[in-house]
């Protein structure tokens, strides 16, 4: 791993750390941080983690979730542990405006800037960079550096099922094309020092609130448009919806992926209206490219996984879409 000697001699003394990631976090986001957390805490330094935004409920379980500082509900706390912080680690994103409200104080901190993530197009801002665009997740990045680091036999159950959840949430229960020999394998080592795999997955997946449900039901009921012409299915949420069913923050995760699991389908896209812009998310298979797509609407992420975003209306946003597969109807046939 590049830069890790430099890595080892920055935490070989009691440093001041913070830790954040993407706004809205997703279990990546999340478990690599908390992940690295008890990591960083066992090797005896002062650490914070701060969140850009609050997140799912889902993801509230993980050990170390009540240090989470959710940035906006004390925003003074988290400025301070960014400007008071000799290190922060950036995890699993790689431009600085993915931090939302807290992207100048990172930007402005004197802190070294060290940031592990797995997504292409990085934007550059970090001063040491750990970027692997074929891991499977950042907390399979973080298990290998703290490896890489020497110290494998102190990853522990804290630890571990922060990691795992991270694992296992952007590997889709390991069945994403990201899921190596090598992801298993961290695994196995994850559940060896005390993961228990079962619970770890009712927390994800059987935590739903009722209301979620009727959501989920409505959605693909009413607001699936299938094209079979050009091999793709997209949602189409309005603001109302939200309000009708009491959406709350993460609720939408996982949405996308029922239109990529029609048969035959190679694009899946979740177009949802938010305060002032429509958010766009798109998964795909085989060749065709989500980045590529997300790069027309001002976004990015990787080949099978990507978002973007458009400040226009919905119906522009759809024509936009209509348009953008229109011009790569050959390769959505493929
Ligand atoms: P999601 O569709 O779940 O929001 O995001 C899918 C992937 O695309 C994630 O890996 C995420 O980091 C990336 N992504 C989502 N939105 C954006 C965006 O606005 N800009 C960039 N560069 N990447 C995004
Ligand atoms: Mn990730």
């Amino acid at each position: 791993m590049d830069h890790i000697n430099e890595l080892k001699d920055l935490l070989s003394f009691p440093q001041r750390i913070a830790i954040t990631m993407h706004q809205k976090p997703d279990g990546d986001a999340i478990g690599s941080a908390l992940g690295l957390y008890h990591y960083l805490v066992k090797k005896g330094h002062s650490v914070t983690v701060v969140s850009p935004t609050d997140y799912a409920d889902h993801l509230k379980w993980m050990p170390g979730t009540p240090k989470v500082l959710i940035g906006p509900n004390d925003p003074d706390r988290a400025k301070w542990a960014f400007d008071g912080a000799d290190l922060i680690f950036c995890l699993d994103f790689n431009a600085l405006y993915r931090l939302q409200d807290f992207e100048a104080s990172v930007k402005d901190s004197a802190a070294t800037k060290i940031m592990i993530d797995h997504h292409p197009d990085p934007a550059g801002f970090e001063d040491i960079g750990f970027l692997d665009t074929t891991a499977s997740s950042t907390a399979e990045m973080v298990y290998r550096m703290i490896d890489a680091l020497g110290d494998k036999e102190l990853v522990d159950k804290d630890m571990a099922e922060p990691l795992y959840a991270g694992i296992m949430t952007d590997t889709g229960s390991f069945r994403f094309t990201n899921t190596s020999a090598e992801v298993h394998r961290i695994v196995s080592h994850l559940i060896d020092v005390g993961v228990e795999v079962h619970p770890v997955h009712e927390a994800i997946f059987s935590s739903f609130r009722p209301e979620r449900l009727k959501f989920l039901g409505h959605c693909l009921l009413n607001c699936l448009t299938i094209l079979p012409e050009y091999k793709t299915a997209y949602i189409k949420l309005e603001k109302e919806v939200f309000k009708e069913f009491n959406v709350k923050s993460g609720e939408t995760e996982g949405l996308v992926n029922y239109a990529l699991s029609i048969k035959d389908i190679n694009l899946g896209v979740l177009m949802t209206a938010q305060d002032d812009i429509i958010k766009m998310s798109f998964r795909s298979r085989g060749e065709v490219s989500s980045s590529d797509l997300a790069k027309e609407f001002d976004g990015g992420g990787h080949f099978y996984a990507a978002g973007g975003k458009s400040k226009s209306s919905m119906e522009e946003a759809e024509q936009k879409l209509l348009a953008s597969l229109e011009a790569r109807k050959a390769v959505l046939e493929s």
